[in-house]
């Protein structure tokens, strides 16, 4: 299923806004990074959903600024296990659509269905258990390496941390630490690199074993040898699991089940990567020239 409506933005405007984008940390997870958050988030209460979830028909503006709707018309189901891709310039409505998700605003018209049930119905401590969130600027606390792993569940034991850190491909370099697992991070410990903080974020979303996932992918540039890892560890990540991804890399976007081209608040386009590419004057189209040719003058 494809269909392609709205205005396409230029070229020019959509390139613009990918550069805009970098660096963009997103007000959820400022919120989820307070502790009590986190605490509140991982609480084991309730039981655990299957993970289908259906956005249902959503109209969205901020309380702050009723007279601007930033979301509309969506309509965006995802079967249990299914991975989907939000892409589209900043300011199209990716970060808001999953702030609903978990339950920041309430919304003016729709509704979020997950596993049938109405978000909104549910109690939000049992919602956002079944949410992990990989963040695009990961911010560790102040405390071990292991620690920061842990928070995904309380009361983990050793070799579950450990086992997490290995399939999140973030083993090899805390062993190289002397201290391993009790290296201190944060203002007051080791400075990590951009790659290395995700890859303890996703070991810390493995452990959680979320039935729903939220990745928000880093827009800055990565080493290649991290961008590797990291692919490999949100695969493993993302395996049977619903996963939303934020997606700004071609590597990501391919594996998908579904894409869908959100521009100003509303979806344009969705399909696969292939049926979108079919589309030459799309918007999904052109982004992938824009990166391909991207990518082409770096090598060069
Ligand atoms: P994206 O993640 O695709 O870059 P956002 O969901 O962050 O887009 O933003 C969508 C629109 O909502 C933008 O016009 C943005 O300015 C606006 N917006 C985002 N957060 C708020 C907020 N807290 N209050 C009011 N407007 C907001
Ligand atoms: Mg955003």
């Amino acid at each position: 299923s494809l269909f392609i409506a709205g205005s396409l933005a230029g070229l020019g405007e959509i390139y613009a806004s990918i550069q805009r984008s970098i660096g963009a940390s997103e007000r959820i997870f400022e919120i989820l990074e307070d502790q009590d958050e986190i605490q509140w988030t991982n609480s084991k209460n309730g039981k655990k959903l299957e993970g289908e979830v259906h956005f249902k028909d959503i109209e969205f503006a901020y309380p702050s600024r009723p007279d601007v709707t930033v979301l509309k018309n969506i309509d965006i189901h995802i079967p249990k296990g299914q991975k989907i891709a939000l892409v589209g310039h900043s300011g199209a409505g990716k970060s808001t659509l999953v702030q609903l998700l978990m339950r920041f605003y309430d919304l003016q018209h729709g509704q979020i269905l997950m596993d049938g049930e109405d978000g909104a119905q549910m109690d939000i401590r049992q919602l956002r258990s079944n949410i992990a969130i990989v963040p695009q600027e990961v911010l560790l606390f102040g405390g071990s390496i292991r620690e920061n792993i842990a928070y995904g569940k309380p009361g983990a034991t050793y070799d579950e941390v450990i086992d997490a850190a290995r399939r999140a491909n973030a083993l090899e370099f805390i062993d190289r630490f002397p201290e391993g697992m009790d290296t201190l991070v944060g203002e007051r410990g080791v400075k990590l690199s951009g790659g290395q903080k995700q890859r303890i974020a996703i070991a810390r979303a493995i452990l959680k074993d979320p039935a729903i996932l939220v990745l928000d992918e880093a827009t800055s540039a990565l080493d290649s040898q991290s961008e590797v890892l990291i692919q490999e560890a949100m695969l493993e990540l993302m395996k049977d699991r619903t996963s939303i991804v934020i997606a700004h890399r071609l590597a990501t976007i391919q594996h998908v089940d579904k894409i869908y081209v959100l521009n100003h608040g509303e979806v344009v386009e969705s399909g696969t990567h292939d049926e979108l590419l079919s589309y030459p004057e799309g918007i999904y189209a052109n982004l992938v020239k824009l990166q391909f040719n991207a990518l082409t003058a770096k090598e060069i």
